[in-house]
């Protein structure tokens, strides 16, 4: 193993638990039932250990390899697997995940089999595609076939609920009016089958303004939350909502820097394209001080994804493994061996937490 110091990405770990428990409390309030989802720390245990904290009833995330992380850590609260199945995964699925969301009979039959198999019972939610057209039965009549057929025809799941998810592909918003829609085809269902659902998930961190607005309709007893508690920009920064109380601070990204020279602004020579294969356009303001990092885009993604917190500096561009500041303006002077900080989004926390190379480093 390679003992290097940098990139290194420090995690407030009691901020994130703040977070978790601000907004999870909130949520019970509405009597809704949280699955605290930790894909966008790529489900580092210790970051779950703040939502089982904060009491979420599920651990949540998209992949499997996350999910047997933390069992394998010790996290004994009921796993959510968020994407619905893929066939070839489904004996992993039932090995691991305690609840899932899904949307397809042939994948649902296999569950209950592989569930039989193994000595099971299995938790499902159907999920419902309200508009946002990801995932889910779009067919309505459909879906409420295929949950008689599931109850009656399955012994080893447990129909516990239907679910819907908006605002990841079509942008949809959880309205009031669409969270009815919801529950209206909850009830649909219910009488269909003649008994009740345990739960209906009304969505992500999106439904979260509804809770705070206080118009969550009152059968949305479950959502699947991450982003609001992991980073809680979302809300506050497209939807101009005020949470004084929420840490906005539970990442710092530090990166070293490498070299520090004045030089021209604009390329020198003839201009072909980047390493990425892009065509790109350089604004000419002379002889600038330019500061290089030892990190790049293969640690963040992409530069509009990081943002550093001094005055004055200015991220220019990146290759892989190089990150190129302008500090002409900044209010320090910098030379190598200084460190960086910033602040990160969504996009490139995904990014840096997925990176082997970049160190990890956990504040109580
Ligand atoms: C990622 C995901 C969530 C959580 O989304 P956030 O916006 O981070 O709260 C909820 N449900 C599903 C199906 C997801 O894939």
């Amino acid at each position: 193993m390679v003992n290097q110091v940098y990139p290194k990405l420090e995690v407030n770990l009691s901020y994130l638990r703040e977070n978790a428990q601000n907004v999870i409390s909130r949520c019970a309030e509405k009597g809704i039932d949280v699955a605290g989802v930790v894909k966008g720390t790529t489900g580092f245990p210790r970051c779950a250990e703040q939502f089982v904290a904060a009491g979420a009833k599920w651990i949540a995330s998209s992949r499997l390899e996350q999910i047997e992380d933390l069992i394998n850590a010790g996290i004994t609260l009921p796993t959510l697997m968020l994407r619905v199945s893929m066939l070839s995964e489904v004996p992993e699925v039932i090995r691991l995940c305690d609840w899932s969301l899904q949307s397809e009979m042939t994948v649902i039959q296999a569950l209950n089999e592989e569930a039989g198999k193994q000595g099971k019972t299995h938790h499902i939610i159907l999920m419902a595609d309200m508009g946002d057209l990801r995932e889910g039965f779009w067919d309505k009549d459909e879906m409420i076939r295929a949950a008689m057929t599931i109850d009656k025809e399955m012994e080893y799941i447990d129909q516990a609920g239907i679910g819907t998810n908006v605002g990841c592909y079509g942008s949809i918003l959880p309205t009031v009016e669409k969270l009815e829609e919801l529950v209206a085809l909850a009830e649909r269902m219910e009488e269909a089958l003649g008994r009740k659902l345990d739960y209906i998930s009304g969505g992500a961190t999106s439904t979260v303004m509804r809770v705070l607005d206080g118009n969550v309709p009152e059968r949305i007893n479950h959502l699947r939350i991450g982003e609001a508690i992991l980073l809680s920009v979302d809300l506050p920064l497209y939807y101009g909502y005020d949470m004084p109380y929420m840490h906005r601070d539970v990442y710092t990204l530090k990166a070293e820097v490498l070299e520090v020279k004045d030089k021209p602004s604009h390329p020198v020579g003839e201009i072909g394209v980047d390493a990425f294969g892009q065509k790109q356009v350089y604004e000419d303001r002379g002889i600038r001080k330019r500061a290089l990092l030892g990190f790049g885009k293969v640690d963040y993604g992409s530069i509009e994804e990081i943002f550093p917190r001094d005055k004055g500096v200015e991220v220019l561009g990146a290759s892989s493994d190089h990150t190129i500041l302008d500090v002409e303006d900044a209010e320090r002077e910098y030379k190598p061996g200084d460190v960086i900080a910033f602040d990160i989004n969504y996009a490139s926390l995904v990014y840096v937490t997925n990176c082997r190379n970049v160190n990890v480093e956990f504040i109580d």
